[in-house]
């Protein structure tokens, strides 16, 4: 027996199209590779993709071929999404910040046969391009009258785009064929591509824009600084064409007073960055002023928020935010840090302290913790271990089969998180597991070292590393970058952590930076902190 409703495959061509019939003039503009502003619509960026589309069909490209970008936050970026996948194609989001050899390897690995960039990575793509064995297009995504000299053979977005009349008729799909593909930033070993359904994709925009995720309607301006190349910019432009939402995208800029200046000008109510691109913008307030026009929300993830965050947020400029959670083989969506009447209830310091945890989990993320014999434990917001996951937009197995199974006999994927899970839901991460410090057999939390350390005046950032130690085996070292002009001492930072933390996580010692290492994806680059502190003696 079956239930007996239709069977509607759910797909992104379903959403641009529902986005073009209902908010056909609600606005996506973004700041261009070229220089100004572009300024769009649903109903045209719907018409756009159709000519995308038909032009992909006329390279000859066919149903789950992999097309690649390598292209910042743009309304012709948001174009190539669906315009790949409305033709059937798969739309393989380039990161232009992993190493030269590893774009080759990923382009190569996923085979993919058209190749559509920006303007600023030319001299990047003409380098790359003997290595690109599977590449027969390249298109630059820009008009006639930017298109420089080059040594390959370009084609012109827009000119292929006028060649086509916009009623292409998008190529029926099963819901369950592949949209996306991401690589993971592989900071051991070669990246591992997760690729997207449509289903998933659908699923997860749905439950992107729910009230307690992050809330999006016809009435939202939302800015995802969160690029696209990583997990689709966190699915907004799936979600904010399902919603209706005003899109805001930044191009190639990260900047603090650019994205200060097109929060204000645009009138941005939400925006996603990590917490390095907000460490950025808050300091920039601090010095220059100039506030954040409408903005009252900012959704934060892809590495811890420190506490202090939340609170310069809070206090100085009226901005609610919400942590997330979540990797590129989630889609990238776990937990959010939603409010629940009981920490609504809370003085201010106790809610904070429920707030600066990972967040609930949304419906159609289950989640447990387990111990090294795999056995569950408790829900207690004490006990931690290793993080296991289990849904609809969580990866099976990573395309082509890499890393061989993945999910264990109950289909449960381990995100090589460690955390603790309360009896209210909150999920707080206490470490990955590979950068957790081992000090005499207990854990200590880099994490929660650095979230308090970078509470201390005149810090401008923070990470926590295991460094050998004769007699615990690994005791942390921490590693501070100061604030430009800032004068603080390894006393004033331990003396600020005295009463935030257990006695015993106290750093052995400190160390001052000029700056820390990040990953393509914005996080601190412990691999490379490990290596440069690697003969590191504790006196
Ligand atoms: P990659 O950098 O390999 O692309 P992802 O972007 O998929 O990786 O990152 C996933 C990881 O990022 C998670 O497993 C977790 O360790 C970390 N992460 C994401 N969000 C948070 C958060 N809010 N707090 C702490 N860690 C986070």
């Amino acid at each position: 027996m079956t239930g007996m409703m239709q069977d509607w495959p759910l797909s992104v061509a379903r959403i641009i199209d529902h986005a073009a019939t209902y908010h056909p003039r609600r606005e996506v503009v973004s700041l261009q590779c070229e220089g100004g502003v572009m300024r769009s619509d649903w109903g045209t960026v719907a018409t756009r993709s159709r000519q995308l589309a038909a032009a992909l069909v006329g390279l000859g490209m066919n149903a789950g071929d992999r097309v690649a970008t390598l292209a910042w936050n743009t309304v012709r970026h948001v174009e190539c999404l669906y315009g790949i996948g409305g033709m059937g194609g798969v739309a393989h989001t380039i990161n232009p910040r992993l190493f030269e050899e590893q774009i080759t390897y990923i382009a190569n690995h996923a085979e993919d046969r058209v190749l559509l960039f920006d303007l600023t990575f030319v001299k990047l793509v003409e380098r790359l391009a003997p290595g690109l064995k599977t590449i027969e297009h390249f298109v630059l995504l820009t008009d006639r009258a930017h298109m420089p000299e080059s040594s390959l053979n370009l084609l012109c977005y827009e000119e292929l785009l006028s060649a086509e009349d916009g009623t292409f008729a998008w190529v029926e799909m099963p819901e369950t064929a592949p949209v996306g593909l991401c690589y993971t930033s592989g900071t051991t070993g070669n990246p591992k591509g997760v690729q997207y359904s449509h289903r998933s994709t659908v699923l997860h925009a749905m439950a992107a824009c729910a009230t307690d995720t992050f809330g999006i309607g016809a009435m939202t301006v939302v800015l995802p600084v969160a690029p696209m190349y990583h997990v689709n910019a966190w699915s907004m432009p799936y979600t904010a064409a399902m919603a209706g939402a005003k899109l805001v995208l930044g191009g190639p800029n990260f900047d603090a007073p650019t994205l200060q200046k097109l929060i204000i000008d645009e009138g941005v109510d939400l925006a996603l960055a990590v917490p390095t691109i907000w460490l950025g913008m808050l300091q920039h307030l601090e010095r220059h002023g100039g506030g954040l026009g409408r903005l009252n929300r900012t959704a934060i993830g892809g590495s811890a928020v420190p506490r202090s965050m939340i609170e310069a947020f809070d206090r100085l400029h009226g901005v609610r935010v919400m942590q997330l959670w979540g990797m590129t083989e989630m889609s990238p969506l776990g937990t959010v840090g939603a409010m629940t009447p009981e920490v609504a209830a809370l003085p201010y310091d106790e809610a904070l302290s429920v707030r600066v945890k990972q967040g609930r989990g949304v419906f159609g993320v289950e989640m447990k913790i387990v111990d090294d014999e795999g056995q569950e434990l408790p829900r207690d917001g004490v006990t931690f271990g290793r993080l296991l996951v289990r849904g609809p937009w969580i990866v099976g197995r990573y395309f082509k089969g890499d890393g061989g199974d993945v999910l264990d006999a109950e289909g449960w994927f381990d995100t090589g998180d460690v955390a603790t899970l309360d009896e209210q839901g909150y999920m707080q991460i206490t470490d990955r597991s590979k950068d957790v410090i081992k000090s005499g057999g207990e854990w200590i939390s880099s994490i929660e070292l650095e979230n308090e350390a970078v509470g201390c005046p005149g810090v401008a950032e923070a990470a926590v590393i295991g460094v050998a130690h004769p007699k615990w085996d690994e005791r942390p070292l921490l590693i501070i970058v100061r604030k430009p002009g800032a004068a603080v001492s390894a006393a004033d930072v331990l003396k600020h952590l005295e009463g935030r933390i257990a006695k015993w996580w106290t750093p052995d010692a400190v160390e001052f930076v000029d700056a820390i290492p990040h990953t393509a994806t914005g996080k601190i680059l412990k691999t490379a902190l490990r290596e440069q502190f690697r003969d590191y003696r504790l006196a």
